[in-house]
């Protein structure tokens, strides 16, 4: 599926959480972005193999790289303590700027080490847990581990820390939907994807 298609079902799951949380209008707007950006993250590992075949990627990393930038410049305000909140949107900032300028391929892995800076200067688990996250999808091939059972735990570790810091109920459930509802539409599971994920990475390579 096409990553407009993707987001939409995540903004779906975002919103049938929120109805089910019986959240506030505040959580409702938050747990919709949530779905709707964790339904994008597993094709984060865009940067891999398929760099430079593609020309709609860099585009499509530019944008991804500049929202990170400017979640990370809310979330510092929101969370953030005294200096932690400057140092934090500081480094939104810096990711926005050179993400709409850069032009080369590394893009996605400065965006990593600039989410792991924010992450320890914040002190967030989940922040720096993302950034490793980034890292490992700016090298690893298209459709590997990001899409695999693997990638599903390893971002359940993400939005577990993220619901616990934000202490809204319903980001845990939402976050890790989305970020499943990814692997199901990209899967053999529905019968106009010829190609599959690979599910079951490292143990096996075999197409679902
Ligand atoms: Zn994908």
């Amino acid at each position: 599926m096409n990553g407009t298609a993707h987001a939409a079902l995540g903004s779906a799951i975002g919103y049938i959480t929120a109805n089910t949380f019986d959240t506030s209008p505040s959580a409702t707007v938050l747990l919709i972005g949530l779905g709707t950006v964790s339904a994008l993250v597993p094709d984060l590992d865009i940067d891999g193999k398929l760099r430079g075949r593609i020309t709609l990627s860099h585009k499509l990393l530019r944008t991804a790289a500049q929202i990170i930038g400017v979640l990370m410049i809310f979330y510092s305000f929101y969370e953030g303590t005294d200096t932690s909140k400057f140092i934090g949107a500081g480094i939104g900032l810096v990711i926005l700027l050179l993400s709409s300028r850069l032009k080369q391929k590394h893009m996605l892995t400065l965006t990593g080490i600039g989410v792991l800076a924010g992450g320890v200067s914040l002190q967030e688990n989940w922040l720096i847990l993302f950034a490793i996250y980034i890292l490992i999808a700016s090298v690893v091939s298209h459709r590997g581990y990001t899409h695999s059972i693997l990638g599903i735990v390893f971002f359940g570790m993400i939005a577990s820390r993220l619901e616990t810091s934000l202490g809204i109920h319903g980001v845990y459930y939402a976050c890790l939907t989305a970020y499943i509802s990814h692997l199901v539409t990209d899967s053999k599971f529905l019968p106009f994807n010829k190609r599959g994920i690979k599910l079951f990475l490292p143990v096996s390579s075999k197409e679902m």
